[in-house]
């Protein structure tokens, strides 16, 4: 045992033993002094042959290529592009652009045509939802693949037009405020609500401020391809101090609970009185562009070739569409001073705004509007209101 010792010089076997110790166990220029016959070696529960337990180097070669590969379990590559693994980040400006996902996230919307007493209607041509303030707008959602449990659907606002868009979509001041439709609603400010989910969840950006509705997303029920889901709109278009007529688009992500987007839909928005006449008008519109019908102050007449919008079967008389067109001509007027622009503005805002309300719920705002100008005249008369006060009076009577 003497004559073995000099090579270890002034080391203890035990030092010697643990200078090549690996965390894993011994390393292999220890056991080389041993009989690689008689070695018996098995790393994880996996046999080595001894042909393999060689050189340093070709051990390490093993273990890098192919025992790793043996040993380890295959790490799993997230199957989403990279771009949308990452956590969207609080941005200013929302993305608008349609994205189905390895889903397939789609879109649909009832065929509602555009008789007068529709409440809620879908241009196909133009990708805009055209509805009452309050009214029931079902949106069909259609996953070509389940979405991960717990997936989410939110819908958003946002104004379409990039001068606008950096302004958050929210309720205007006088519907936030009003009665109607907030009795016990703790998200006033917000556009677009969900009818009919307890499971809604109303959430504003800390960041952002940007108002969004969330809710789970469920899959169809038996026997049924699509999910609806019910959206409401709480303000018109028109809403001053709110949209005030700037056009808005909606922004329906399907999420995981984590909040990846994992696909996009936008369609267009329009809350007026008449959504069946507006969507009718604008398709209209639109088909006159797009067949180069020119229309300068009606002098010409519609040229029948343009084509009638979906769900229309009718040929558009010369006579109502020359109206609708001078109805969408913009008049210039140069008014002398403040005062009298003032006034002729009123008017103008009135005049716009009968055109936005049925006769029906004309009445119903004259009724309120008069008895709250009463109260108005009891508590504090002003000379301005008071003569309005007298109008509304008469005419309401
Ligand atoms: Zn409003």
């Amino acid at each position: 045992m003497e004559e073995l010792s000099p090579p270890l010089g002034q080391c203890s076997f035990q030092q010697l033993w643990e200078s090549n110790m690996t965390p894993q166990g011994p390393s292999i220029p220890l056991v080389a002094t041993e009989n690689w016959s008689d070695l018996d070696v098995s790393i994880n529960g996996i046999h080595l042959p001894p042909s393999q337990l060689l050189p340093d180097a070709t051990l390490h070669k093993v273990f890098d290529e192919v025992l790793f590969e043996l040993l380890e379990p295959p790490v799993v590559e997230p199957s989403v592009s990279t771009l949308d693994s990452v956590p969207p980040p609080a941005s200013t400006v929302p993305s608008t652009n349609d994205y189905p996902g390895k889903h397939g996230f789609q879109l649909r919307f009832q065929k509602s045509g555009t008789a007068k007493s529709v409440t809620s209607t879908y241009s196909v041509q133009l990708n805009k939802l055209y509805c009452q303030l309050a009214k029931t707008c079902p949106v069909e959602v259609l996953m070509a693949m389940d979405p991960p449990p717990g997936a989410i659907l939110r819908a958003t606002a946002i104004y379409k037009k990039s001068e606008h868009v950096s302004e958050v979509v929210r309720r205007c001041p006088h519907h936030q405020s009003a009665s109607d439709n907030n009795e016990g609603v703790v998200h006033r400010s917000h556009l677009i609500r969900v009818e009919g989910s307890q499971w809604a969840q109303y959430l504003e950006d800390g960041n952002t401020k940007r108002q969004s509705v969330l809710l789970p997303y469920e899959p169809p029920q038996l026997g049924s391809e699509t999910t609806t889901v019910l959206l409401n709109f709480m303000c018109n278009s028109s809403c001053m101090g709110g949209m005030n007529r700037r056009p808005i688009l909606t922004i329906l992500t399907l999420e995981t609970q984590e909040g990846q987007v994992l696909g996009r839909r936008c369609f267009e928005v329009r809350v007026c009185a008449c959504p069946g006449r507006d969507r009718k008008t604008e398709e209209e519109n639109t088909n006159k562009v797009l067949n180069g019908t020119k229309t300068t102050n009606g002098s010409k007449r519609k040229s029948q070739q343009a084509l009638p919008p979906p769900g229309t079967s009718k040929k558009i008389k010369n006579g109502s569409s020359t109206e609708v067109e001078d109805k969408d001509n913009v008049f210039l007027l140069q008014v002398r001073g403040r005062e009298h622009y003032e006034w002729l503005k009123k008017i103008n805002d009135s005049l716009e705004l009968m055109d936005h309300i049925p006769p029906a719920e004309q009445e119903k705002y004259k009724k309120k509007g008069s008895a709250k100008i009463l109260k108005q005249e009891a508590m504090a008369p002003k000379s301005g209101k008071r003569l309005l006060t007298k109008e509304d009076r008469s005419d309401s009577d």
